[in-house]
């Protein structure tokens, strides 16, 4: 069989997966439950249902292996693994449009589909970076990020994902970085920490010794004046280039949530 130059491209081609496990097993804030009927008991299952709903009796031993299929029951946030946050998330109320924020489902696929951009802002601690960090990081790398990029910030806490410390210990951005990024025609920003604003406990020591609300979730916030989408709980990010890659992360379609899971991966070569 001969390579056309399709195939060709598409053998250069390397996907690098950018996405955290959904896991039963692992520390959760909000603890994922994750319950599996097995092929057999799928089999006892099948033949309980055609007897209870259509009154036909079925031998489950006569299946091949005497099994039938098996089914995941999983209970979890929206929130929980890789994430795609969606404007409703931010707020009942919008300052644009009609006032009404898209839910998952509304957002356009371009969105989730386009070149990346990846901003090393590891080493700075439990907290917050702003513009300088950012303008620092873009002289840096050579590149500002451009219109419809999408733009994830690299601070390190995939780490220890799976522990207590990842929804306690992280980098977020704050409401004047986040703007930045929004008035550069960014529409997805992502994050491998558990939040794109810093944890709970830093921004409410923070609030309470300044005593100013804009310190308060200001990178979701800003998604109430500027429609934007958040992708949370990335993984891998130290595999990429800075930029010169693809990222694509669809969300699930969800009818009517503020968030989906997605498989986020990068096309490099592509
Ligand atoms: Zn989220």
């Amino acid at each position: 069989m001969t390579l056309d130059g399709k195939q060709e491209e598409a053998a250069d081609m390397q996907i690098i997966d950018l996405s955290a496990p959904v896991d039963a097993a692992a520390y959760e804030a909000d603890p994922v439950r994750h319950e599996v009927l097995g092929p057999r008991e799928g089999a006892l299952h099948m033949a309980a249902e055609m007897r209870e709903h259509f009154g036909i009796e079925f031998d489950p031993d006569e299946l091949p292996d005497g099994e039938f299929l098996s089914l995941d029951r999983i209970t979890l946030t929206s929130h929980t693994g890789t994430h795609v946050d969606a404007p409703s998330h931010y707020g009942s109320r919008t300052s644009y449009g009609d006032g009404t924020p898209r839910h998952v489902d509304q957002l356009p696929l371009e969105w989730f589909h386009a070149p990346g951009v990846v901003l090393d802002m590891t080493g700075h601690g439990t907290g917050v970076v702003g513009v300088p960090e950012l303008e620092k990081e873009f002289a840096r790398i050579g590149h500002t990020p451009q219109p419809g990029e999408i733009v994830v910030v690299n601070t390190g806490a995939s780490a220890w994902a799976g522990t207590p410390r990842y929804f306690t210990d992280f980098t977020g951005l704050d409401g004047p970085g986040t703007h930045l990024l929004l008035d550069l025609g960014v529409r997805v920003i992502g994050t491998d920490a558990f939040s794109l604003d810093a944890p709970f406990g830093d921004i409410i020591e923070r609030y309470r010794r300044t005593g100013d609300r804009s310190v308060l979730w200001p990178a979701h916030v800003a998604g109430r004046e500027r429609e934007y989408c958040q992708l949370e709980r990335l993984a891998n990010l130290d595999a990429l280039p800075p930029f010169g890659f693809r990222l694509v992360c669809f969300p699930v379609k969800i009818a009517g949530a503020g968030a989906g899971w997605t498989r986020a991966v990068a096309l490099l070569g592509d």
